[in-house]
């Protein structure tokens, strides 16, 4: 909103583009290990996930909002990831973990507890929708339901870490980038803490078979590449089932978060041969 009588340059997002023009000169984060996938790609469509595995440009690259609220949960894991080490000075954080050759990452921290539990951390940042299903707020309300925990994905990726940490224990932790009204929250009953965070544990019997689970699903993704074939729109939906995704309804999820929304409305559902990708992809950047 412009009220200014005389006009002058915006000087709100001068940070924002600072940090977006610094994001598109370093380009994407490399992978932990030279690996087929990255840990993130967990949950992910099978299609998206082969477009980043080819290395194919993003049609719909990262926006401004995008790019701000990414940042935000970076610093909050760096300020987070410093107070863990000042406290558990034998902690790793930024750990690379692998599966073979098929997918690495970045796990957000591996701390051995003093009870001898070995634990893989995850922390997820988040805007106040997600927060609230994660924490079971009906903010308009004023009314609490049954917390749904973190986003499946988060689970997934979580548990592919910790099976190849080899941890007892997957720990996932919430923070929120917007605090609960102090009258909801005392109206509902939650703590300070409850107000802007929420964590979940899991136990191996817990988050081996969901990793497991995954990394059969990925192995099927690249059975697609490497029968040269872009895999179809098929994932994970909301509700943890097998789902076949269609970016021409609007913006719904995944698609509406897609990088390779236009690319993939573009080949069409059928399967497309790699060949016509690569020989395309200049063509509709
Ligand atoms: S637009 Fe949707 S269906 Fe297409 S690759 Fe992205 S997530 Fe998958």
């Amino acid at each position: 909103m412009d009220r200014s009588p005389v006009p002058v340059p915006m000087l709100t997002s001068l940070l924002v583009d600072a940090i977006h023009e610094a994001n598109q000169a370093e380009g994407k984060r490399p992978k932990a290990f030279d690996t087929l996938f990255r840990a993130s790609d967990a949950g992910k469509c099978a299609r998206q996930i082969a477009f980043g595995s080819l290395g194919y440009e993003e049609t719909e690259p990262m926006d401004f909002a995008g790019t701000w609220v990414t940042t935000l949960g970076t610093r909050i894991h760096e300020m987070w990831q410093t107070t863990l080490l000042a406290d558990y000075p034998d902690a790793e954080i930024e750990v690379k973990l692998r599966h073979g050759d098929l997918l690495s990452g970045h796990a957000d921290a591996v701390v051995v507890m003093p009870e001898g539990i070995k634990v893989m951390y995850e922390l997820k940042t988040m805007g106040s929708y997600g927060f609230d299903k994660a924490m079971g707020l009906m903010r308009k309300s004023w009314s609490r339901k049954e917390p749904e925990g973190p986003r499946l994905s988060a689970i997934l990726q979580g548990s592919m870490n910790a099976l190849a940490a080899g941890a007892d224990l997957l720990v996932i932790g919430i923070i929120g980038l917007e605090a609960m009204s102090k009258g909801y929250a005392e109206k509902v009953g939650a703590s300070d803490l409850d107000r802007i965070m929420g964590e979940w544990h899991y136990s191996r019997e817990e988050f081996e078979p969901l990793a497991l689970a995954e990394l059969q699903r990925l192995e099927e993704v690249k059975g697609w590449l490497d029968a040269e074939t872009l895999p179809p729109r098929w994932g994970i939906g909301e509700d943890g089932r097998s789902t076949e995704f269609s970016p021409e309804n609007g913006q719904q999820f995944p698609c509406g978060y897609c990088g390779y929304r236009s690319a993939c409305i573009h080949y069409g559902a059928a399967p497309v041969t790699l060949d016509l990708v690569r020989r395309r992809s200049h063509a509709i950047q």
